[in-house]
């Protein structure tokens, strides 16, 4: 009989030394988040598994609060809903004092049941139904109006009610970063938001609260809020020399770069990404050094996501497969997809092993589990021989994962949230064939 032939295959290991792309990407294991052991948290409420860590929410909150308090005696956060909207999380940010940032309905009946004073919440976003406008008027919460259409429904509205609606106009403008997301709010440099300002204050009927921008996302300059907030201010000094009327908040948004390195970036996400200290320094001067007097100094409301949560969050999973590509090259299959794990379509996400491993290392395709070509979490990673059952944990995926996932081909895995103390608890069940059907409805004539 013909022996099988299989052809041999050199490799170049990589030991610790750097190569053309850059460093090996792991010198340790992670065994534990928080001092729980990985392995112990799949064994018990399986795998993959997400991981929040209270502490990290906690710590990176005061440290983004504290570079802000320092530098300007009113300063609030409030919480973007959707960057993470499970209630534990959201809970952890409002026991800090956090106020709450929504962009639907959805998100706005979530923060109420979160126990947030509805005076609290910031109804942003194009997307509000007469029904959620009226809602938002009757319980005193902070509407900041997207465009023209959803202003004169607001008047229209008026009519039905003794209250009072209270507004923030959204801003866009050139900050010096491109495309500008001019598609949200009314625009600065063509006059637009000004006319919208002049409307609300001759209404006679609505209150000016704030002003509002979100200039992006992953903003890696923190200057272009410098700009922002002179621009902000200008408007803010405009009507109270007008209307002699005092802006008592404005908003930044969010857009803090977190410390993930995007796609194609040559060095690490950890050493570009502006500090906290650098983005409160831009907007705090941008306001103090404006022309508004310093007894009508605005309230700053920041609504920051992403740099707040996305060191926050974990998933761990297990290897399912080891394969070699016709090409030789070496290819993983975890049981992490990008179903799962929506920002591996922009990072290149952190991976390490979460056992014990030898010291060379190769350059690694990984795939998750979908049968679905475009299910790649990373392209390239230097990573140590991990073998089928092998764990492994990836890193900062607390911002958008948890809310951009997608139900496709396996259910959604639990996520444990580790409290202060090291305690364990699920914040969110895994899905289950019951709860997947149960909103599915099978006609009399197919049953
Ligand atoms: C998404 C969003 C945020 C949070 O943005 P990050 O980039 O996660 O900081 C804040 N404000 C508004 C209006 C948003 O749409």
């Amino acid at each position: 009989m013909k022996k099988h032939f299989e052809r041999p295959i050199i490799t170049r290991l990589q030991t610790g030394m750097p190569n053309k792309i850059g460093m090996k990407t792991e010198y340790l294991p992670m065994t534990e988040i928080d001092g729980v052991g990985v392995k112990t948290m799949l064994e018990q409420y399986g795998s993959p598994l997400y991981v929040v860590s209270e502490a990290t929410i906690r710590d990176t909150y005061r440290e983004a609060y504290q570079s802000f308090s320092t530098r300007y005696p009113k300063v609030q956060f409030a919480w973007s809903y959707k960057t993470n909207y499970m209630d534990a999380v959201c809970r952890v940010y409002h026991s800090e004092g956090s106020w709450a940032e929504v962009v639907s309905g959805f998100e706005y009946e979530k923060a109420l049941r979160n126990g947030v004073d509805p005076k609290y919440i910031l109804f942003n976003g194009p997307d509000k139904t007469e029904q959620d406008l009226k809602l938002a008027i009757e319980n005193e919460s902070l509407i900041h109006i997207d465009h023209f259409d959803e202003f004169y429904s607001i008047i229209r509205l008026c009519e039905h009610t003794t209250k009072r609606p209270k507004v923030a106009i959204r801003v866009n403008m050139d900050t010096g970063i491109y495309p500008q997301w001019t598609r949200f709010g009314f625009n600065y440099e063509n006059g637009e938001a000004w006319d919208a300002l002049n409307r609300i204050m001759i209404s006679g009927k609505i209150d000016l609260m704030g002003l509002h921008a979100h200039i992006g996302t992953y903003i890696m300059t923190a200057n272009a809020y410098r700009i922002a907030g002179s621009k902000l201010a200008d408007l803010a000094a405009n009507v109270k020399k007008k209307f002699n009327k005092t802006v008592s908040y404005i908003d930044f948004g969010g857009g803090f770069a977190s410390k993930n390195t995007l796609k194609g970036a040559y060095l690490p996400g950890s050493d570009t990404t502006p500090s906290f200290d650098e983005y409160a320094d831009a907007i705090t001067s941008s306001i103090i050094n404006s022309q508004i007097a310093p007894e009508d100094m605005p309230t700053i409301v920041l609504e920051t996501g992403r740099a707040l949560v996305d060191d926050a969050g974990y998933i761990a999973g297990t290897v399912l497969a080891n394969k070699r590509q016709p090409d030789a090259s070496r290819t993983l299959i975890i049981d992490v997809g990008v179903n799962l794990l929506f920002t591996s379509f922009w990072y290149d996400h952190k991976i390490t092993p979460a056992q014990e491993f030898s010291h060379h290392s190769e350059q690694t395709k990984i795939y998750g589990p979908l049968c679905m070509n475009i299910d790649v979490i990373r392209e390239y990673a230097d990573l140590p021989p991990l073998k089928k059952g092998d764990h492994f944990v990836i890193s900062r995926i607390g911002a958008y994962n948890m809310t951009q996932w997608m139900q496709f081909i396996t259910y959604r895995p639990k996520i444990v949230m580790i409290d202060t103390k090291g305690q364990t608890h699920v914040i969110r069940e895994n899905e289950n064939i019951d709860i997947m059907t149960q909103l599915e409805r099978v006609p009399e004539h197919l049953k």
